[in-house]
């Protein structure tokens, strides 16, 4: 494991398990690599299950195919946007109920009132802290 004790982690102890003990998953939809692979380290730290897709189309796609439990969406994005992905997923029924939670680099509310009105469930501006994030990814994890 990191040398380093991280922040999250002293403020998060392994909570990140439903009711029957499945591990949750989450997927994150995210064309910068270097994210996506810091993402994968913290969740799978965390005690998630780490899905990654590159751009929206793919996401759309991995989201019906595997249900993730929630989905972290990245709103720019080359191929399709987060905005679009969102669209797309909500208006379909078998993943319109994934809660998808919009991180987004840019931290002004009219891009948080697109998000939301695209159908995301929730948004967190970068830089954010672990902290945050994963508070915000309980809040919207479904219990059981
Ligand atoms: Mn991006």
């Amino acid at each position: 494991m990191e040398k380093n004790q991280d922040k999250g982690n002293r403020i998060f102890p392994p909570i990140s398990q439903a009711a029957g003990g499945r591990t949750r998953c989450v997927l994150v939809v995210e064309d910068n690599p270097d994210m996506g692979e810091f993402m994968k380290k913290v969740l799978e730290r965390f005690g998630y299950t780490y899905l990654g897709a590159r751009n929206g189309i793919e996401g759309v796609a991995i989201a019906k195919r595997e249900h993730p439990d929630l989905i972290l969406m990245d709103l720019s994005m080359p191929t399709m946007d987060g905005y679009e992905a969102t669209r797309l997923l909500k208006a379909h029924p078998q993943v319109a109920s994934i809660p998808v939670l919009a991180v987004t680099g840019m931290a002004r509310s009219i891009d948080h009132k697109r998000a939301i009105e695209a159908g995301c469930d929730g948004y967190i501006s970068k830089p954010y802290s672990l902290h945050d994030l994963f508070a915000l990814i309980e809040e919207f994890l479904p219990r059981t």
